[in-house]
């Protein structure tokens, strides 16, 4: 059997970190199985659907380094899904219904009144041809349900959940259609799995029950249902389902300075038995992805679990896969000396402007530290620059000045950098250079 597995958002806002680990797992699956990841844009709904949305969509997976194998537009397939429909209406899968929103309301809450659950009670199955007939010459148009049968069972084994069990009888018959011809989500999602050869559908849990009544319509079809895969749903750090999930999509990461690697690795883990580990490259993650692993629990998504996982992957990466990224002139050596002080790529261009300067040197120093900077400045002219000058210049300033530790070391610090923290003075000093050192040394106030 050939894998294909399909992502498919309606493009009627960006992808939040929800959808991204949809498709994320649709990608790995497909990519661990030798087969095809396909984006199905879901824009049946015309009002709100937008094409930037589509575009951002597709520039969020390229991004995230997901590039689907094939796109799909359910908006470019209405001529099938008409005559799959004419289908299911003629061999009686499908009937019209005349109720009004009000009406089915009304129905709601008598079924409420008596403690019974808010099942369409189908009385347009009962409808006489003139009774249709009526309703046309009133202008009322039908929408349309799919008739389940409440006889055949409902169950599957998911690849997550394990044996699943629906009772056709406890569900209401599907509208899959309304009056003013639009479709539903349901009857072409389904139309569309078939067709595009869909092995394994893996979403959220929150589509359970559409999976029991999309199953009944695989068989209307006359066709064999995929696998399927239900993830357990993100949460929020503080384990509750949150709001602010909702807005966070790789626009915004990306302006935080997150790193699609990040983003992957975490989200390729959490809620599976295995540890979210830095692993730039996706494929030994792919390689090692199975569904067998994902827990039944929410997974928790922690923002600055995200930060972390996405400092140690920079802490790793080589020169070659960020120097496109990089200020002009920043070369391996200077990656490698701040590489392990970056949070974020952006703090690499700040390094990179310390070192190349002008640098804000706090020269308001008292007298014992300005005569220290001036012992330092005439120890650094002495200093043989050509091998490893930091150590030189702390060697001598050291022996003449008794000086050790953070007292000998924090005022040159301070004034070669400007600040009190950063990378290894031994790799940041030959970047500095002996012009720039000196006269940050020698900087007084004026
Ligand atoms: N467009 C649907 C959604 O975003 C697709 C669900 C599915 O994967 O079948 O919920």
């Amino acid at each position: 059997m050939t894998v294909t597995t399909r992502f498919a958002p309606s493009p009627t806002g960006r992808l939040h970190v929800g959808n991204i680990r949809t498709a994320l797992h649709n990608w790995m699956f497909a990519r661990a199985n030798g087969g095809r990841f396909i984006l199905r844009i879901d824009d049946t709904d015309a009002a709100r659907s937008e094409e930037r949305f589509v575009e951002a969509i597709r520039a969020d997976l390229d991004w995230l380094g997901m590039t689907p194998d094939g796109e799909e537009r359910q908006s470019a397939r209405f001529a099938l899904y008409e005559a799959r429909f004419a289908a299911l209406v003629a061999s009686g899968h499908v009937y019209p219904a005349y109720e009004s929103a009000q009406e089915l309301d009304l129905k709601r809450k008598i079924a409420a009144g008596r403690g019974l659950p808010p099942i369409y009670d189908r009385a347009a199955l009962g409808l006489s041809d003139e009774q249709k007939s009526a309703f046309e010459r009133d202008g009322v148009a039908p929408h349309w349900r799919f008739k389940l049968d409440h006889d055949a069972p409902i169950a599957w084994d998911d690849l997550i959940r394990g044996p699943q069990h629906f009772e056709a009888r406890t569900m209401s018959d599907p509208v899959i259609r309304r009056a003013d011809g639009s479709w539903l989500y349901m009857l072409p999602s389904a139309i569309d799995d078939a067709d595009m050869g869909i092995s394994h559908v893996v979403r959220g849990e929150d589509h359970v029950s559409n999976t029991a009544l999309q199953l009944q319509m695989f068989d209307a079809l006359g066709v064999a249902p995929p696998r399927f895969a239900h993830e357990a749903l993100l949460t929020g750090a503080e384990g509750k389902l949150s709001k602010r999930l909702g807005s966070l999509g790789a626009d915004h990461f990306r302006e935080i300075g997150i790193e699609p690697q990040a983003i992957r690795a975490l989200l390729a883990r959490i809620g599976t038995s295995d540890p979210v580990e830095p692993i730039a490259d996706a494929a030994p993650m792919i390689a090692t992805f199975d569904f067998a692993r994902f827990g039944r629990a929410p997974a928790r998504f922690d923002e600055a679990e995200l930060s972390q996982v996405n400092a140690r992957i920079l802490h790793a990466l080589p020169y070659a896969a960020v120097a496109d990224r990089l200020p002009a002139g920043m070369d391996a050596q200077a990656w490698e000396a701040v590489q392990p002080n970056l949070v974020t790529l952006a703090d690499a261009a700040d390094w990179w402007g310390v070192i190349e300067g002008p640098v804000a040197i706090d020269t308001a120093t008292d007298d014992a530290e300005r005569a220290y900077l001036d012992q330092a400045h005439a120890a650094a002219a002495a200093t043989d620059w050509s091998n490893d000058p930091w150590h030189a210049l702390t060697g001598r300033l050291k022996t003449e000045t008794g000086r050790k530790g953070k007292a000998l070391f924090l005022p040159l610090r301070r004034a070669l950098t400007g600040r009190d923290h950063g990378p290894d003075m031994a790799a940041l000093l030959p970047l500095i250079g002996r012009e720039r050192a000196l006269a940050r040394l020698g900087a007084r106030e004026d």
